[in-house]
């Protein structure tokens, strides 16, 4: 239903750009100064309709709207798993899947929980209580708990729509190679230094495909070079061997050093 309405509003922003793209008619100031005008408004109700989202840290997708935000009083303190800081109750969440159920003691009593994790990526995102055992916790029953560093306020893809695509080019030649929207991580090493893994790429070559010992295991990887200029700007990944690197199949590496913002 959130996704719906979001969509609807970023439709009518495209519009909205594209009647403004054809609505230059130098010969009738006053028609074109109340296209203009309503353009902004329609640009302004574009913006107040879609439902204000959370989204997954990591790759945007939506996963909860803030008006579904019970209390944003709660904690979460998983020492072992690195885990601590504040987080989120929430009646509903969206584009999300749910893990094994399991016993888990919290500061307010034992419940039965199930990991939620993000649709798009994976990544853990918080949990949902099944079950609470103490009558005082019931009110619990049903809701999710969303870690807060985990996900983000601003609605960055459609911001991104508003101003269009933010681009990353080869350092070389200026060759657009990948969106920053695609990027899935940026906490990935690199052969020199920090590297970015992301969904696509564009206007790039591969080479020959080879096995390659990483950190995280064996995997098949082809050299990417710019289409341009011909500089290997990173590899992409044919086959993890790894159960758990399975996810980076298909999807590639820019070296950090290798490319650039453009314009932004
Ligand atoms: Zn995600
Ligand atoms: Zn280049």
């Amino acid at each position: 239903m959130g996704n719906f309405a979001s969509r609807d509003a970023s439709s009518s922003v495209k519009e909205a750009q594209r009647v403004s793209a054809t609505s230059c008619r130098p010969k009738d100031s006053r028609r074109k100064h109340w296209d203009s005008e309503s353009i902004q408004d329609w640009l302004e109700m574009a913006e107040l309709a879609g439902p204000r989202v959370y989204s997954c840290c990591h790759c945007w997708n939506h996963v909860c709207l803030h008006d579904d935000v019970i209390s944003k009083a709660f904690h979460v303190n998983n020492f072992t798993k690195g885990r601590n800081g504040r987080a989120f109750l929430s009646s509903h969440a969206m584009n999300i899947t749910t893990g094994a159920k399991e016993d888990r003691q919290f500061m307010t009593g034992l419940h039965t929980v199930t990991d939620i994790h993000c649709r798009g990526c994976r990544e853990v995102l918080g949990w949902k209580y099944e079950r609470a055992y103490e009558e005082s916790q019931k009110y619990k029953e049903g809701k999710f708990i969303f870690e807060k560093d985990k996900i983000v306020q601003k609605n960055s893809r459609e911001m991104a729509e508003l101003v269009g695509p933010r681009v990353y080019s080869c350092r070389h030649c200026r060759n657009h190679v990948c969106l920053l929207d695609d990027i899935i991580s940026k906490a990935f090493q690199g052969r020199n230094g920090h590297a970015f893994l992301s969904y696509h790429a564009m206007n790039v070559t591969t080479g020959a495909k080879e096995d390659r010992q990483l950190m995280t295991g064996l995997h098949m990887i082809t050299n990417i070079h710019c289409r341009d200029c011909q500089e290997v700007l990173g590899w992409k990944y044919e086959r993890a061997y790894e159960e758990s690197q399975k996810y980076k199949e298909g999807r590639f590496i820019f070296e950090q050093a290798k490319i650039m913002q453009e314009n932004w």
